[in-house]
């Protein structure tokens, strides 16, 4: 007999996973915009002293981790939302504000996990363009807003196009949105931007109560492997809304300890992300010398045109053979185009030798 499911398993998308985990042999991972740099040794230590209370559950409150934030963006810890990465957070904004009969408002091209969150609500997801450089068109996207909107998304900058807006611009984006819709700001990327401080938007939720900044740990901190992520929200009550709808324990002891420690580090921190915005134009200039035009990146991957889905299909396939993993633009939302992640020097100049007999 078949087995019934919830109507919604035929309405959540898969997430594209990213391929080279089963791949023997070395490999230049460049598909998940990961940080190349392994975590600190003071982190790693954090982590490890963490393991010998592993017989306990972790803090529920997060409150060592929670406190630390607090001192260091200026908002108070009830206002903080941890999670397992920072799409935990993004999914808990999903089910605690979303339901049949209310909308959602993102781009398309942006974060290929935006779409998860109206097909598991049974609400509609309003996609709007992206603008002609690739970014988002915060005019078209106020226009989307209607009486049924909840949640509006603005990935800054976002991914997969890499492209960001100035702060000022998103300042007065939120001018146009109404009080009890909530606005994500995923800034995932947020710190290797030079379009501005990354922290300038903190200064917004003072004035803003449906407003939640969301960071990672994932990205400059390089510890994806851990999940951790958390949403700087405007209200304490978006914080407990988020709360509520999730399983007690949703970030582990060792996540926890981790991201503690990293937050003492802020000179190491800003020293990768130097690595990676040099990086950024080095590869960027490569890439314009092979006759492509990536776009303007603000962080830490590309993203440009090989043509059609064929080209695409091909470069991706070709590069895998030597080990070498990029991401296709056709599951992102974007047929001929690849996002491709910022890795060493030595990975990024592997990368660009392979790449240019490809196109
Ligand atoms: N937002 C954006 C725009 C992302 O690209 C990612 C990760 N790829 C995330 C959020 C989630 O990251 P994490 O769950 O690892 O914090």
């Amino acid at each position: 007999m078949a087995l019934e499911f919830a109507a919604k398993i035929q309405r959540i998308p898969v997430y594209p996973a990213a391929d080279g985990y089963a791949h023997p042999g070395p490999v230049t991972n460049l598909a998940s915009n990961e940080s190349p740099y392994p975590p600190l040794p003071a982190v790693v230590e954090a982590a490890q002293r963490a393991l010998g209370g592993l017989n306990r559950y972790p803090d529920p409150t997060n409150a060592a981790l929670r406190a630390k934030l607090s001192g260091r963006y200026g908002v108070p810890a009830e206002r903080i939302a941890i999670g397992n990465g920072s799409c935990d957070v993004l999914l808990a904004a999903g089910e605690a504000l979303l339901e049949p009969g209310a909308e959602l408002v993102h781009a398309w091209p942006s974060f290929s996990v935006y779409p998860h969150l109206a097909a598991a609500s049974g609400s509609r997801a309003v996609t709007v363009a992206l603008d002609a450089d690739d970014r988002h068109d915060l005019d078209a996207m106020a226009a989307a807003i209607t009486a049924a909107t909840r949640l509006v998304l603005v990935c800054n900058p976002n991914n997969p196009t890499s492209t960001a807006l100035p702060l000022t611009e998103i300042a007065a984006f939120l001018e146009h949105v109404p009080p009890h819709v909530c606005v994500i700001l995923d800034e995932a990327y947020c710190e290797f931007s030079s379009l501005g401080d990354p922290d300038a938007s903190i200064a917004l939720l003072a004035r803003r109560e449906n407003l939640v900044l969301l960071r990672t740990f994932s990205k400059v901190y390089g510890l994806c492997g851990l999940r951790v992520g958390f949403g700087l929200c405007g209200s304490q009550e978006l914080r407990a809304a988020f709360d509520q709808v999730r399983q007690p324990f949703f970030c582990n002891a060792v996540a926890q300890a981790a991201a503690t420690e990293a937050l003492d580090h802020p000179e190491e921190v800003a020293r990768r992300v130097e690595l990676t915005i040099a990086e950024r134009a080095a590869v960027g200039e490569a890439l314009r010398g092979m006759g492509l035009a990536p776009a303007d990146s603000q962080a830490n991957f590309c993203w440009f045109s090989v043509g059609d889905a064929a080209d695409e299909q091909r470069v991706v396939a070709g590069l895998a053979e030597q080990g070498i993993f990029v991401r296709a633009g056709t599951p992102l939302g974007r047929p001929g185009a690849l996002r491709v992640t910022f890795g060493t020097r030595e990975e990024n100049e592997r990368f660009l030798a392979a790449v240019e007999p490809l196109l």
